[in-house]
């Protein structure tokens, strides 16, 4: 085994749990210690300013500059009782990940010294110069600077010696460049929109917010094996690897006991996520070896997207000090499962009623459905566009293998709602709107366990589970708010339909209220049936049946961005008033490019670990058996010795066949990304990443992994995935 390999591995199997310093006191002591959150503000600010700011936060009022200036100095002093010496503006750019630029809270006291202070102004807008954030050709670069500013829906929290303030991020001209911007247009769309529904039944709801609990994948490997593989390290995954003979046919990780190394990381990481007031509750081995689960309790929707966003970076300092590396992308290693951000989404009314939940009477039972058929409906309208905001470079490799869901979009309800649905579509009565006594005929009764009862379909992408639907083609790297933005505002734009259409068969035919929801939702059921499949998503019938339904079955990451600027997708965002044409223009580009680059790497490391790594060591084991050959060859007799060396003159000629073959394969991948480099257009040069790049990314692998086990194991430099697996 060569130096360097070994070593990691020696190093790796014998590292122990780390021992963190353990806090004194139980979980709700220290449940958000480090959140300016209302307990805090009731005790920091005058009584006045905290009414003020409650009012902002609940009701969206406008923040006055005075109790802004109030509110952030109750936050610095807050904070510098944590020690805290900065603030920063935390923003979630189109990249990707979070960013931030810390200030110090110091400024000249005008008698030679300095004095720290905290203005409304600062805490409310900055004007980071940020020229380099992905824009997709909004700003020109006389207007570079983009504007954050504070979203008081957020609370503000704090990161070591830094005040955190969570903002949106937009540009000069007020088009969003970010994914927070357009997630709160998005709530406020669907609050709008299911506000008014829910009134058809209750005329005193007053809000409904969306919720969401996300449940995140993740691999952990030893972070000194991590280093030791160049494909791990710049792009999360790995680009070649032969499988290890044991994955996961066993099943025997799934649940199984939690190794003590990565116990501590959890418990470490439990502990610093509940300090700032990310409630993780569950947490256990997922299917493949190396991979885990982490939840936390399900929060309001903008509240668990920050919060996702921080526990992604979180997670990534912890592990280092427990000497891993966290993985979160989709698919860091072939033939084992790869990792999704599950999102629980439901909504909910302001006066505690799940809007999924079966109810307690008729009322409540006929406005369940109407939720649960407007969200199908929805689904099926936009099941392209819901499909092109889970995509991405990394996460194609997860959707369409056989084990995550498909690359086709659906919805599954399990048999008991399922069949309720369709007796609904199929009864007779209510086809001829008898009115009453065909409602109270016909609205079944949702039995309670329902909600304990839903069928566990993994292989659906969009699946009902007792009060909520879970979104599972999400992939785990990306910021869910991107899935949430079209599935907010596609059930919302549902929604202002449903309400006009039931509005105008009242005015029409009639009918009572209620009859006329009945017969709306029974309608929907029907024309939006192609959504809902409760069969095995992985299988090639469903493929062939999924297009015979007309669902969208494209599989092309850039091919499938178009669907953003569909006309239908433009329509139902601006009419929701999320994104305007120009936004969702630039947005592309900004996916294209995203696209193109994430590609253009991989394609350097592979080529690099071809090149660099594995041909020279096969070369080298070539000329070992080689100088074996010659010397048998002066040992024995001509005979004897093309006997005795005809297996390692094999081997030499299988090793030239591959190093040729898997050079050749890098060289044809420098053209094709030469020629794609020259493409002016982001869309075609995605394209053309995807086509022809990406395309030689299989070819090659095929004989480096062919190299990797004709080489002595001795002799091989990066870890393999037996390795990297086992921890
Ligand atoms: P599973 O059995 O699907 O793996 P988990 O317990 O791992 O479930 O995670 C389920 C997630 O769904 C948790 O984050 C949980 O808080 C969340 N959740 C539960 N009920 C709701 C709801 N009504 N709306 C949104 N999320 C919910
Ligand atoms: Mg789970």
């Amino acid at each position: 085994m060569s130096d360097l390999r070994f070593r990691a591995v020696e190093k790796a199997f014998n590292k122990k749990a780390v021992n963190f310093e353990q806090p004194n006191q139980r979980p709700d002591q220290y449940f958000a210690v480090k959140v300016f959150d209302r307990e805090k503000m009731k005790r920091y600010l005058p009584a006045k300013v905290y009414d003020s700011i409650i009012d902002v936060i609940d009701n969206g009022k406008h923040l006055d500059r005075n109790i802004a200036d109030a509110v952030a100095e109750g936050m610095r002093i807050w904070a510098s009782e944590h020690g805290v010496t900065h603030y920063t503006h935390w923003f979630q750019p189109l990249t990707g990940g979070t960013a931030e630029k810390h200030e110090s809270f110091i400024e000249y006291n005008g008698k030679g010294g300095v004095m720290e202070s905290f203005s409304g102004k600062v805490l409310v807008q900055q004007e980071p110069d940020a020229s380099s954030f992905p824009n997709g050709g909004i700003r020109n670069t006389f207007e570079a600077r983009g504007y954050t500013a504070w979203d008081a829906s957020s609370p503000v929290f704090i990161i070591d010696d830094t005040l955190c303030i969570p903002t949106i991020f937009i540009s000069y001209t007020g088009e969003s460049l970010d994914y927070k911007a357009p997630l709160l247009r998005s709530l406020r769309a669907i609050n709008k929109a299911a506000v008014d529904v829910c009134r058809f039944f209750d005329p005193e709801v007053k809000q409904v917010k969306a919720f969401l609990g996300i449940e995140q994948e993740y691999f952990l490997v030893d972070a000194d094996l991590c280093i030791a593989r160049p494909d791990l390290l710049t792009t999360g995954r790995t680009l070649l690897g032969l499988e290890s003979a044991k994955n996961q046919q066993l099943d025997d990780h799934y649940f199984g006991s939690i190794p003590q190394r990565v116990i501590s990381f959890m418990a470490e990481l439990e502990i610093r996520a509940l300090k700032l007031g990310i409630p993780l509750k569950t947490r256990h081995n997922e299917a493949a070896p190396g991979q885990f689960e982490l939840a936390p309790i399900y929060e309001e929707c903008n509240l668990a997207v920050d919060h996702n966003m921080l526990i992604m970076s979180l997670m990534q300092t912890v592990a280092a000090e427990h000497g891993f590396r966290v993985l979160l992308h989709e698919k860091p290693f072939r033939g084992i499962n790869g990792s999704g951000k599950h999102c629980n989404w439901s909504l909910g009314t302001d006066k505690g009623s799940l809007l999924f939940a079966p109810g307690k009477n008729e009322s409540e039972n006929l406005r369940f459905l109407t939720f649960v058929v407007n969200t199908l409906k929805a689904v099926h309208r936009h099941n392209g566009l819901l499909k092109a905001s889970i995509m991405s470079a990394t996460n194609t490799h997860r959707l369409g293998a056989a084990e995550a869901p498909p690359a086709i979009i659906s919805a599954f309800l399990g048999t008991q709602l399922s069949s309720m649905l369709d007796s609904l579509e199929q009864s007779a009565e209510l086809a001829s709107g008898k009115g009453k006594q065909g409602l109270q005929f016909n609205i079944p009764q949702i039995p309670e366990i329902l909600v304990d009862n839903t069928d566990r379909n993994r292989t659906s992408p969009f699946a009902f589970t007792g009060n909520r639907f879970e979104f599972r083609a999400v992939g785990s790297e990306a910021n869910c708010a991107c899935s949430m933005i079209v599935l907010n505002t596609a059930v919302a734009e549902q929604l202002t339909d449903f309400k006009a259409d039931v509005q105008a068969k009242v005015k029409a035919e009639g009918l009572s209220l209620q009859d006329a929801v009945l017969e709306v939702v029974r309608t929907y059921i029907s024309e939006c049936k192609d959504i809902r499949f409760e069969g095995n998503g992985y299988s090639e019938e469903w493929k062939a049946e999924a297009a015979r339904r007309g669902l969208d079955c494209e599989n092309s990451a850039p091919l499938l961005f178009d669907r953003y600027l569909a006309e239908d997708s433009i329509k139902m965002f601006e009419a929701m008033d999320v994104m305007t044409r120009k936004e969702l223009y630039a947005r592309n580009e900004v996916k294209w490019d995203t696209y193109t680059k994430k590609i253009q790497i991989e394609a350097r490391v592979l080529g690099d670990m071809a090149m660099n790594q594995v041909i020279p060591v096969a070369k080298q084991y070539q000329t070992k058996l080689l100088d074996s050959i010659h010397r048998m060859q002066q040992v024995f007799d001509a005979a004897e010795a093309s006997q005795l060396t005809a297996e390692n003159l094999s081997i030499v000629r299988e090793i030239s066949k591959h190093c040729s073959k898997a050079s050749e394969g890098v060289e044809a991948m420098v053209e094709a990304r030469k020629k794609a480099n020259r493409i002016e257009s982001e869309r075609l040069k995605a394209i053309a990443y995807h086509d022809e790049v990406e395309y030689c990314f299989e070819q090659i692998r095929y004989h480096l992994d062919k190299l990797e086990y004709l080489v002595d194991d001795r002799m091989w430099i990066l870890p393999k995935y037996r390795e990297l697996l086992n921890i």
